[in-house]
């Protein structure tokens, strides 16, 4: 029983994951929704599962078993255009398929419960800008978050415009724009890291994504918090932060609140268990 009860987070995920799946694969009759899910649910229960274990690397198994998923199989092999570009072609298409479901249950709608954990555990941008040097930012941080809302209109005018022009064979375009599209992010949130001595440049200042992503996390029920009865202000959390998170404000509007990635450092720093 006790077992149960210590692993009851990584079960939970599990049956939830298990019953998207299920209910996707029979509406839609469709097998792959039975399959993809399923595997995003085992892939986020191992990670949870390794986590309670105290494996340091649980959240990298995760986003490296997601994030390759989503890009090799979903966007290389499949030919899903799984990026915002992807998403605003299936909206107009009105077809409500794996780049619709997968931004409205991961990016939308799901915030609203799991906050940007789509951005600590599965996102294949992130994943690779998790592995250079600068896992904690060196420098403060830049107000430069303005350009997310130009990238956001460019990938919205970019599809519209294909459309109003009736250009023929969008999908090829749009499996094209997926592979250039990567390639760029990749190759600006490198450069960005190393420019700004900070892994998640790219996510702070950039990312598109984070239109929809910021205002929903403002509301989410999975958040972290802070015991001021144990809390000593050493200031810690805040220094071991990736998104320079006030993780000792309770309030929602915390500094950098909707940044959260839930990442879990600032728990596994904390000296006096406070988070
Ligand atoms: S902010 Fe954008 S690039 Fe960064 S992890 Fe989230 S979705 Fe990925
Ligand atoms: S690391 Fe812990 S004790 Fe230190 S300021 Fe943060 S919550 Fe408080
Ligand atoms: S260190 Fe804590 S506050 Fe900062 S992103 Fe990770 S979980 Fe959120």
């Amino acid at each position: 029983m006790n077992t149960v009860k210590k692993y009851l987070h990584p079960i939970l995920i599990f049956v939830i994951f298990e019953a998207v799946a299920i209910t996707l694969w029979l509406t839609k009759h469709n097998l792959f929704y039975l399959f993809n899910f399923s595997y995003i649910g085992i892939s986020i229960a191992l990670g949870i599962f390794l986590y309670i274990r105290k494996y340091k690397h649980a959240r990298r198994v995760v986003q490296l078993l997601v994030g390759l998923y989503m890009l090799v199989y979903l966007g290389f092999i499949k030919g899903e255009n799984m990026q915002i570009e992807g998403f605003w072609y299936y909206l107009f298409t009105g077809v409500f398929e794996a780049a619709t479901i997968h931004y409205a249950v991961a990016k939308i709608f799901g915030p609203l419960i799991f906050g940007r954990g789509w951005c600590g555990y599965a996102c294949w941008t992130a994943m690779v800008l998790d592995f250079l040097p600068y896992k904690v930012p060196q420098k403060p941080r830049k107000k430069l978050g303005w350009i997310r809302y130009i990238t956001f209109a460019a990938s919205l005018i970019f599809v519209a415009a294909l459309f109003l022009a009736k250009v023929g064979n969008i999908e090829r375009i749009m499996f094209w724009a997926f592979l250039i599209g990567n390639l760029v992010y990749y190759g600006v949130g490198i450069a960005l890291a190393f420019a700004f001595r900070d892994n998640r440049a790219f996510c702070k200042y950039i990312c598109p994504i984070t239109v929809f992503l910021k205002p929903m996390s403002y509301f989410s029920l999975f958040r972290v918090r802070c015991d001021k009865e144990k809390c000593v202000s050493c200031g810690k959390c805040k220094r071991v932060c990736p998104m320079n998170v006030d993780v000792t404000d309770n309030s929602r509007k915390r500094e950098n609140g909707t940044e959260c990635i839930l990442c879990m450092e600032c728990v596994k720093n904390c000296p006096k268990d406070a988070l």
